[in-house]
């Protein structure tokens, strides 16, 4: 599917922007951390669920059943997909979602049009900036909005228009295991 292969490159472009902004500052999260999908309410858009499910299908075929069992799960708080036993907490690391990449590596523009580094509190860099910093010099961090508004070009095309859903449900319909999906 031509948006997905969109998707692809723009999330490689995120991610290269992501590690040379990571190399240069040293930034890494807290060893062992999986707080930002231990109690994550992650939204997605439609080709991001199609991504998610088109891995999950040539990939981890496996991965239909945990999903249909746990978006039926309606006291999970954790992400559907989190793992705390895998090093990297993320049953679909490879594919995660925009928010996922960005968190804690990404930047905002604020009124003025200044960009703003988006502290994560898990990082001892929260204590002493109070949660953003002005980035003055190269290399910056990727501006999430600029790549969550090409996502929203990608599935504008796609989709006739855009909408989000939580991430279970998404990728859940995306994958054709709907069936309580929240
Ligand atoms: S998709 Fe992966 S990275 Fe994103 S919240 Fe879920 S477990 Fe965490």
């Amino acid at each position: 599917m031509m948006s997905i292969d969109a998707l692809r490159r723009l999330f490689d472009r995120f991610d290269r922007k992501v590690a040379e902004f990571a190399g240069a500052t040293r930034l890494s999260c807290p060893p062992g951390c999986g707080e930002c999908c231990d109690h994550a309410d992650t939204e997605v858009t439609e080709v991001e669920a199609e991504l998610i499910a088109s891995y999950i299908e040539s990939e981890a075929p496996g991965l239909r059943d945990h999903l249909r069992a746990t978006v039926a799960d309606h006291d999970r708080v954790a992400c559907v997909f989190y793992d705390e036993t895998n090093d990297l907490h993320c049953m679909i690391y490879r594919v995660r979602p925009l928010i996922c990449s960005a968190f804690g590596y990404s930047a905002y523009s604020d009124k003025s049009g200044n960009k703003l580094f988006a502290v994560c509190p898990a990082m001892d860099l929260a204590r002493k900036t109070g949660g953003a910093m002005q980035i003055l010099f190269e290399p910056f961090p990727p501006v999430v909005e600029h790549f969550s508004d090409a996502i929203e070009r990608i599935n504008r095309d796609a989709y006739n228009g855009v909408r989000r859903r939580p991430l279970g449900a998404a990728v859940a319909k995306a994958s054709g295991v709907e069936s309580r999906a929240r």
